[in-house]
């Protein structure tokens, strides 16, 4: 498949170079020019999800990865169900891999077509995480060879559990705190890949959403959650997402464009330069504010662009993408409501995209995407339902284990240094 940089139309690569390179010159994102449809989508949402996520993937990528099943198979070895919640309204349970959120999807389907096209040259992972990317890509990169792996995120703003899964594993995973935002550590990555030198000196490469390893994997599990409905696409399903960097629900409009029957709708914390931009044209991102739904805190999604994109593409006006915002607040009684009404333990991402779908649903079904377990955000949740919740195993199995990070100021060159001489380059 042929991707372009959104930036810069010159710049044409191929999927495989688009993976190992993140990012465009520019800091341009790569894309296709469109997405093919699928023609055959019943026979598809027939399939079990594994073989299907197969042909999806395929289709998107073509032929330059020749264990692309194998890939596939043993990348998406969890599962990824939908559970009733009430009436029609049903939750995609995204939080069955080893980190706990749907962002193994992504960091697992692209550490194996990193390790597959690589060709082992020495590569540097270099990911920003608002909490549940760097678990997802730490675990996925753990002890891969010839890949170091270094994850910053902003310092006291992420759960202990998250914080947990990240800085325990040591090895080739390096944790850094940052003293600052998401967005400062985003803005940190953007600056590393600004450095030519630095990128080739260490073999750089983001596997943040960015990443299109990352963004096609997940366009599988919307065909996964629809397929549990209907088979034959001849339905139109509402799916409320939790937005923050904007990758999930881009998967998502990626379905969409491929054929499926998908009306999508944002659940945004107050961090919500897209809504207001839906609203008044105007691009203004605030300071990022944290909130109870901390993977969201983001100001500055990095995935719109491509969204946007799409929208222009297949004439999509923009102007229809229904939104909810959601203060903290609302949030704990979303969460309440649910657990009270329906026994069912919602986190604050899902509780937010439960009632953007609850207020803007138009189908007769809708879905909404539970993109965390619940478990990761306990201390939250148990103090707002006023439960004791059980912690999973992939949690047990970390708790008392001793937190690695090192602390950094938000400074790039803090960073760089770091990574040109405790590595053994
Ligand atoms: C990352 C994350 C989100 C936001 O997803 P984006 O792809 O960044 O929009 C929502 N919920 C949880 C639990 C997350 O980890």
């Amino acid at each position: 498949m042929q991707l372009y940089n959104l930036k810069d139309k010159e710049q044409k690569v191929s999927f495989t170079q688009a993976v190992i390179e993140g990012i465009g010159t520019n800091q341009g994102l790569f894309f296709p020019e469109n997405f093919e449809r699928l023609d055959n989508i019943k026979e598809l949402l027939e399939l079990d999800f594994k073989n299907r996520s197969y042909q999806i993937l395929k289709h998107l990528i073509g032929n330059e990865i020749d264990t692309l099943k194998d890939i596939v198979f043993d990348a998406f070895n969890f599962p990824c169900n939908i559970k009733n919640v009430h009436d029609n309204i049903y939750a995609l349970e995204l939080y069955s891999g080893p980190s706990l959120a749907f962002k193994d999807f992504g960091a697992r389907f692209m550490a194996r077509v990193l390790a597959k096209v690589n060709n082992s040259k020495r590569l540097t992972i270099l990911t920003a995480t608002s909490g549940d990317t760097g678990a997802a890509v730490a675990d996925a990169f753990y002890k891969q060879e010839g890949i170091e792996v270094v994850i910053l995120y902003p310092k006291n703003k992420i759960s202990k559990l998250q914080e947990k899964l990240i800085s325990t594993l040591g090895g080739n995973i390096h944790a850094i705190e940052i003293e600052g935002s998401f967005d400062d550590c985003q803005d940190i990555v953007k600056q590393a890949f600004d450095d030519r030198a630095f990128v080739n000196k260490v073999g750089l490469n983001s596997a943040n959403s960015i990443n299109v390893a990352r963004l096609f994997a997940q366009v599988c599990y919307y065909f996964q959650a629809y397929s549990q409905i209907n088979t034959n696409n001849d339905e139109l399903i509402d799916i409320a997402v939790p937005c923050g960097n904007f990758g999930n629900i881009c998967a998502g409009f990626i379905a969409k464009a491929l054929g499926l029957n998908i009306n999508l709708i944002i659940g945004s914390n107050v961090n919500d330069t897209v809504p207001r931009y839906l609203q008044s044209n105007h691009w203004e991102p605030k300071n990022t504010i944290s909130t109870l739904s901390n993977a969201m805190d983001i100001s500055r999604p990095n995935n719109w662009p491509r969204v946007e994109y799409l929208c222009n593409k297949y004439h999509w006006d923009k102007a229809n993408i229904k939104y909810s915002v959601f203060s903290d607040d609302a949030t704990c009684k979303i969460m309440q409501k649910v657990y009270k009404n329906n026994n069912y333990i919602l986190e604050p991402h899902a509780a937010i995209a439960y009632q953007a779908l609850v207020d803007n649903m138009k189908a007769d079904v809708g879905i909404f995407l539970e993109t965390a377990h619940p478990a990761k955000f306990k201390d939250d949740v148990d103090k707002i339902l006023n439960i004791n919740m059980p912690l999973p195993e992939a949690i047990v199995k970390v708790i008392d284990k001793q937190n690695l990070s090192v602390t950094m100021p938000k400074d790039f060159k803090a960073v760089k240094s770091y990574i040109l001489n405790d590595f053994k380059l």
